[in-house]
């Protein structure tokens, strides 16, 4: 059929995104001296997290997200970065995995959300209207005692509404235990949290999983637009927009990661891709930052 054609077809494509993304690490990984590097990051990283923390080192970073339509804010992502006193910069991408591996990650996704929460408070404070804010949640995080419980009580205490919140998990928490997952995300939108899916796509993703998610978003990785304008992959293109529309008929919102030229806006505006996020339209940026250019005052609300 051509149902079998076409998943067999995603598949392929999948694994040719994930074995580009292995490359690219065993490259990074080949010198000894980058490898040394990291060690002595590792090392620093691990013995310095938990007083990080107390020392407010976690800034939450925003980065809009653009309605594809008309390229109007909709909303943003909430991106960890660790700064530290002499004005030294640490990536998600070099603490978040030890950080997994510790259970720290907990810790860090509550604070993120907590400051994600203070955020929206300041803006309704300020008589603006707040945009809604996503902020990525960890597997670990996720499968806490107590986990949904906890955000409660931090929205109540800081008096968001919830709606402003979106939670993104990603694709292989789903995987592993779709009931479970499900009866926590039915738990989330009983206090008003939107659920998205996060990097669909970069895994050994299953179509099916679509179908039986309650998830209101689904983020389409941009390891797809990267295979459709840096390798000329025809296929991904298939796949995308086709992902797209089995979306948009599951009534499930979409979102592009990556959109980095205005070519990759116009053919997923064309494909009717909801929003975009990524550096055409603005990199990911302080708190402040994003205040001045983002958030100007709401003249209807004096
Ligand atoms: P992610 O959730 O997929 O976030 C998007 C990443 O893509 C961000 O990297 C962002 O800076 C980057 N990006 C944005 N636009 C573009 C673009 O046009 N092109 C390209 N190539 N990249 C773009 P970042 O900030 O380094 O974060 C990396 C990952 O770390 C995130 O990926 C997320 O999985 C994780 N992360 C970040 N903050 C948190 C957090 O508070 N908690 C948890 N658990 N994970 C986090
Ligand atoms: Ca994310
Ligand atoms: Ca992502």
């Amino acid at each position: 059929t051509s149902e079998a054609y076409f998943d067999s077809l995603v598949v392929r494509v999948m694994f040719a995104l994930a074995k580009a993304k292995e490359k690219v690490m065993t490259n990074t990984w080949f010198y000894d001296d980058q490898l040394h590097k990291q060690e002595i990051i590792d090392n620093y990283i691990e013995s310095h997290m938990e007083q990080a923390l107390k020392d407010h080192e976690f800034k939450l970073y925003l980065q809009p997200k653009v309605m594809m339509k008309d390229g109007t804010l909709h909303s943003s992502e909430a991106l960890v970065r660790w700064i530290l006193q002499d004005g030294k910069v640490f990536y998600p991408n070099q603490f978040i995995p030890l950080f997994e591996e510790s259970g720290f990650c907990k810790k860090l996704d509550m604070y993120m959300f907590e400051q994600a929460c203070m955020q929206i408070r300041q803006w309704l404070n300020d008589g603006l209207t707040p945009i809604g804010i996503s902020v990525n949640q960890s597997k670990l995080s996720f499968y806490e005692v107590d986990y949904v419980e906890h955000l409660k009580a931090l929205v109540e205490k800081y008096q968001i509404p919830p709606h402003f919140i979106t939670l993104e998990i990603l694709e292989d928490l789903a995987a592993d235990n779709v009931d479970e997952v499900n009866e926590k995300i039915h738990l989330l939108h009983e206090i008003g949290f939107r659920v998205s899916m996060d990097d669909f796509g970069s895994g050994y993703s299953s179509l099916n999983i679509l179908g039986k998610l309650k998830i209101d978003e689904l983020k389409l990785d941009k390891g797809f637009l990267q295979e459709i304008f840096e390798k000329n992959n025809q296929k991904a293109k298939i796949i995308l927009e086709e992902m797209v529309k089995l979306a948009k008929n599951l009534s499930i919102e979409t979102v592009v990661e990556g959109v980095e030229t205005e070519e990759y806006h116009d053919l997923m505006k064309s494909f009717g891709c909801d929003y975009g996020q990524g550096y055409y339209y603005d990199k990911p940026m302080s708190q402040q930052d994003f205040n001045q250019r983002y958030m100007k005052k709401d003249w209807k609300e004096e």
